[in-house]
């Protein structure tokens, strides 16, 4: 008989939820973790960024000049700003590790058990773990029927930068900065890297300059998207060094030293306190010895997983090792249905195409379904609809009327959702109505009567889906440059054709 039902190597949010779903099925569980409990989801990830980017827009606030008062002495420090970070990340761990305490052995009601290890897992064969103590030295030998592998990412290193941890970073070395830097160059203006401008140009205490190898920032999104949060990162003040490409960057000192090759072929060469290399995540595969268990990696490391099972049948992977999405919910998701399959629960595979995703820029951007180009790419008629915020009673009681919501239904009469962008204050709210409507396949004219509490931002949205019905309480033919109401059919060579 095997020591454990299950083993789930990681402790990051795929890991935990699946062994916490596992629990739900009776099952004695190991939860090997080598470093922090909560993983890139709490700690250098997505909730010490959220927490830094929450109290980088509370400070913007403190300092606006236009809410009736005149902030006197705001100060920040970084080392501040690190304290109240820790605090959230603690709180979170705290919370992990208690339910891990509560479930560490079998009730009478409950068969399941939860037992953390500390250490370092690989494989020895496809049944048996090695669990490595890096501090004692010490080595366990586990075997287990079923194994989830959740060991996560961390960020991708260039083969020339050398990333130092003090004068070049990557997001695992943002949260030991002493204070903040005079200024700061960002490689990579993917979702992490515009994340981390935002919060440094809302402090207002460090010059940032973006490096982005595209023509735009976000290129995955819609041109009004990616215009108006490329906008407001130049507005305060950050230098986006729009279809450059990096030609070195070094240490020099305690400085760095970057130069960059523009498109029309000039070069520049600018010299910052500290350089940020935001360039994407690999898996972390390379020390799990896979091969000893027969699991297949694709050419970046990492696992290649069927509907979160691996080529082994009793070992799943979950989360960012597959290098598919690397997200939270999704991470949770995958881990929570390994978790099902190993109990048999009969359950039809994970479907990605309703995602929702937020990306906390200035605005927040959350986006859901297909985007227009996406849309387009695929040949598909849509109907849309685009709302500004500054129609919404409540962005306006906010004074915080930047952003708009857009909406993409089916060209037809039934106007199947087929995605929504939202910017602005509460765009994560907005969603959530919008995601539920699209797992069941629902119409948006079921959102035009709904009845809203007021004022909230939804009744944007609303009235976004009252435009495509012609009975918006506000009209386009009116405010032309805040509402946009188009089809969008193709011509005979594919062309996209908007009326
Ligand atoms: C800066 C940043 C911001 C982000 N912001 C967001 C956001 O706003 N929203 C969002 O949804 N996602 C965000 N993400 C992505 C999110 O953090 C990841 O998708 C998520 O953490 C993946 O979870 P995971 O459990 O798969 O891996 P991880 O969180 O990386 O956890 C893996 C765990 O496995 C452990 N481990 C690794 N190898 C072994 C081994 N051999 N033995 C034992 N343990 C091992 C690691 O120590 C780690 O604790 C962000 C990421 C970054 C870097």
């Amino acid at each position: 008989m095997a020591d454990y039902d299950v083993g789930v190597i990681g402790g990051g949010p795929s890991g935990y939820a699946a062994a916490m779903r596992l629990w739900d099925f009776g099952k004695k569980v190991c939860l090997v973790e080598r470093a922090r409990l909560g993983g890139a989801g709490v700690h250098n990830g997505a909730l010490s960024s959220k927490t830094m980017w929450e109290l980088s827009r509370d400070y913007l606030n403190a300092t606006r000049r236009d809410r009736g008062y005149t902030a006197a002495d705001v100060r920040v420090n970084f080392a501040a700003v690190r304290e109240a970070v820790q605090e959230a990340t603690e709180s979170k761990v705290q919370h992990m590790q208690r339910q891990i305490r509560e479930l560490a052995h079998p009730r009478p009601d409950r068969t399941g058990s939860i037992t953390l290890l500390r250490g370092s897992a690989r494989f020895a064969d496809a049944h048996t773990i090695l669990v490595e103590d890096t501090e004692t030295d010490e080595s366990r030998r586990l075997t287990c029927d079923h194994f989830v592998v959740a060991t996560g990412s961390r960020p991708r290193l260039l083969p020339n930068i050398v990333v130092d941890g003090e004068a070049i970073l990557t997001s695992d070395h943002i949260e030991s900065l002493s204070e903040f830097p005079r200024s700061l160059v960002i490689l990579g203006a993917g979702v992490v890297g515009c994340e981390y401008a935002t919060v440094f140009a809302n402090y207002g205490q460090t010059k940032v300059y973006l490096v982005d190898r595209a023509e735009r920032i976000l290129p995955f999104e819609d041109l009004d998207v990616a215009r108006l949060c490329s906008n407001n990162l130049e507005r305060k003040g950050v230098t986006i060094h729009h279809r450059a490409h990096l030609v070195a960057m070094e240490r020099v000192g305690d400085e760095v030293e970057y130069t960059i090759e523009h498109h029309t072929g000039g070069r520049e060469t600018i010299r910052v306190e500290k350089a940020l290399v935001s360039v994407g995540r690999e898996p972390n595969t390379g020390g799990l010895d896979l091969a000893a268990a027969g699991v297949q990696v694709g050419p970046q490391g990492q696992i290649i997983a069927e509907d979160t099972r691996s080529s082994v049948p009793h070992i799943y992977a979950v989360g960012d090792v597959t290098l598919d999405i690397a997200l939270v919910n999704i991470g949770e998701i995958e881990g929570r249905h390994a978790a099902q399959r190993i109990c048999g629960e009969t359950v039809v595979p994970l479907s990605y195409t309703n995602l929702s995703t937020i990306m906390f820029l200035d605005p927040e951007v959350a986006a859901i379904g297909l985007n227009e180009q996406e849309a387009q790419k695929q040949r598909r008629p849509y109907r849309v609809a685009l709302y500004n915020y500054s129609l919404v009673n409540r962005a306006i009681a906010m004074r915080s009327t930047d952003g708009f919501v857009k909406l993409l239904v089916t060209d037809d009469e039934k106007m199947c959702i087929l995605g929504m962008r939202a910017l602005g204050v509460h765009a994560s709210t907005t969603i959530e109505a919008v995601s539920l409507m699209m797992q069941y396949g629902r119409s948006a004219r079921e959102l035009a009567e709904l009845l809203h509490p007021h004022p909230a931002v939804t009744e944007g949205l609303q009235d976004c889906v009252r435009m495509l019905m012609g009975t918006s309480i506000y009209k386009p033919s009116v405010f032309r440059s805040e509402l946009r109401l188009s089809r969008v059919t193709y011509a005979d060579d594919g062309a996209a054709v908007s009326s």
